[in-house]
């Protein structure tokens, strides 16, 4: 049964993303060990915990002013790639909600439209590069084809997975796994598999 998207929940999403973060800090560490410096794991925890510190001390009003409050202590406590550029992620959706206490799926998708265009202009990165994005356009193509919630999220959450999974083979051609070459090939992506996470979360904050 779907949920409505709002303040609570949104919370709920954020909350649930942060204990994943925790519990999946070692598996995102040996991913980024294998092809970059081995900190995406405890940068994500890191960020994450932070944010829910803010959050639990700033009471916002709406899933807008939820999520603008992550992606300002990601972007203010994150370093590396994935701080910024989920800064970007989470501060376009919370720009595209804002004001909007109840949000609906066409609403909650023509936000990640905006999150997914954002995290491409800053980093730059397109299908088949290796990184986050190729988590994040599946899903977004699962979540364009949505005629209901509970039944979108699930199928962006299965989406990101295939996208992840599918990053094993490909070779780098953004972040430090790029300086790697050909020797990025056979690793998993940490930053597709947080973004993976991201959506298991959702699914499970939005629908029960
Ligand atoms: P850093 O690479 O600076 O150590 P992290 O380890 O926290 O930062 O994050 C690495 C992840 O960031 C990569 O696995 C990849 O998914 C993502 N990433 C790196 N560069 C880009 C980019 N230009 N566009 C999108 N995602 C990127
Ligand atoms: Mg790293």
């Amino acid at each position: 049964m779907s949920l409505a998207i709002n303040r609570d929940t949104t919370l709920r999403w954020m909350e649930l993303f942060a204990a994943q973060m925790e519990q999946h800090r070692e598996e995102l560490i040996r991913l980024d060990t294998a092809i970059g410096d081995g900190d995406h794991g405890t940068n994500m925890n890191r960020g994450m915990q932070k944010a829910i510190e803010k959050l639990g001390a700033s009471d916002p009003a709406d899933p807008g002013a939820v999520l603008k409050t992550v992606a300002m202590t990601l972007i203010s406590s994150v370093g590396g790639a994935a701080g910024p550029l989920y800064g970007t992620l989470f501060l376009q959706l919370g720009t595209a909600l804002a004001g909007q206490a109840d949000v609906d799926l066409p609403a909650y998708v023509a936000a990640w439209r905006k999150a997914v265009e954002g995290v491409q202009s800053r980093g730059k990165a397109q299908a088949d590069d290796k990184t986050m994005v190729d988590a994040l356009l599946p899903a977004l193509a699962a979540l364009e084809q949505a005629s209901e919630l509970d039944a979108g999220l699930r199928a962006a959450a299965d989406a990101a997975k295939q996208g992840m999974l599918a990053t094993v083979p490909l070779i780098a051609r953004k972040g430090r796994a790029s300086y790697l070459g050909e020797r990025s090939s056979g690793h998993q992506d940490p930053g597709s598999t947080s973004t993976y996470y991201l959506f298991e979360s959702a699914c499970e904050a939005f629908t029960s």
